[in-house]
C-alpha cells in the first residue's frame, strides 16, 4: 500500500535520510523505531508531503506522492498523527474532532457517522465533547489527536510518538486502542516510537532507523530477540 524507495531527504547541506525503503502493506502494523534525531520524524514528515525528498520515491496505492499536495495525501488516505499531538487548546473536543475533516468536503450524515465511531471508540472523548482542549490530560489529548486523524476516513495511520510524556499506564491504554483500532477497521498504522519495547509488541514488522539508514528489519518477534536491538533498544 504505501511504497518508500531509495528515500533521502536533506535540511539544507546536511543529510538526514539517506537512501531508505520500506513498505508498509493494507492493515498491517508497522514500527519504525530508533534514537534520538535518526531520522523518523522526518520520514514521517515526507510521506506526508511535509518536507520533499531529494531523491527517491514515495508510491501509495501504486501512485507516485512525494510530489503531491498534502491536502491531497491527506484526501487520499494517509493521515499523520505528528509529535507533541498538536491539538489546539482553544478550541472544544468537537472542533477539534471537526479539523479534521478539513482535507475534502462531506455530507453532514458522514461527518456524524465518523463522530459516532471516534466517541465509540473513545467515550471518554464522547464524555468532554464540549471541554476546551486545553483542560485535557495527555493521554486524553492523544485520543483526540488520533479521534482527529480518524476524521480523514485514512487507510494508513502514521503515529509520531504516542507514548510521549504520558504515564506507562496511559501508554498501555493508548497502544490498546491503536490495536483496536487496527483489528475493528483495517487500518493500517506506521508507528514511530522511541518506546520500542511497546512497539514491537503490537507492530508485525519493524524497521530500526540508525541516522539516516534503516539497519535492522524484519518481523517483530525476531527483532525484539535480536541481541543487537536487545542492547540498544530494550535496556539489554
Ligand atoms: P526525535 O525522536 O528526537 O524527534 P527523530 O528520529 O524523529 O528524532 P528527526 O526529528 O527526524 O529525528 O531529526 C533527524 C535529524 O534532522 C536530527 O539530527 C535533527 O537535528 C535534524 N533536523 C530535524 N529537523 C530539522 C530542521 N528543521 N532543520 C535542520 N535540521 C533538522
Amino acid at each position: 500500500m504505501l511504497k518508500v524507495e531509495n528515500l533521502h531527504v536533506s535540511y539544507g547541506h546536511i543529510e538526514v535520510l539517506k537512501g531508505i525503503s520500506f513498505t508498509v502493506e493494507m492493515g498491517e502494523i508497522v514500527a519504525l523505531i530508533g534514537g534520538n534525531g535518526a531520522g523518523k520524524t522526518t520520514t514521517l514528515a515526507t510521506v506526508s508531503g511535509l518536507l520533499r525528498p531529494a531523491s527517491g520515491k514515495i508510491f501509495w496505492k501504486g501512485e507516485v506522492i512525494h510530489t503531491t499536495a498534502v491536502e491531497t495525501i491527506v484526501a487520499a488516505g494517509i493521515a499523520h498523527c505528528p509529535e507533541g499531538r498538536r491539538i489546539f487548546p482553544g478550541l472544544t473536543v468537537r472542533e477539534n474532532l471537526l479539523t479534521g475533516t478539513a482535507s475534502r468536503s462531506y455530507k453532514k450524515s458522514e461527518v456524524e457517522d465518523d463522530l459516532a465511531l471516534v466517541f465509540e471508540l473513545f467515550p471518554r472523548l464522547k464524555e468532554r465533547i464540549k471541554q476546551g482542549g486545553w483542560s485535557l490530560s495527555g493521554g486524553e489529548q492523544q485520543m483526540l489527536a488520533i479521534g482527529r486523524a480518524l476524521m480523514s476516513r485514512p487507510n494508513l495511520l502514521m503515529l509520531d510518538e504516542p507514548s510521549l510524556g504520558l504515564a506507562p499506564i496511559v501508554i498501555e491504554q493508548v497502544f490498546d486502542k491503536i490495536v483496536e483500532l487496527n483489528r475493528r477497521t483495517g487500518l493500517g498504522v506506521l508507528l514511530v516510537e522511541q518506546n520500542s519495547a511497546m512497539a514491537l509488541e503490537i507492530a508485525a514488522r519493524a524497521f530500526v532507523l540508525e541516522t539516516g539508514t534503516i539497519t535492522l528489519s524484519g518481523p517483530s518477534a525476531t527483532l525484539a530477540d535480536d541481541p543487537r536491538v536487545r542492547e540498544a533498544y530494550l535496556g539489554g
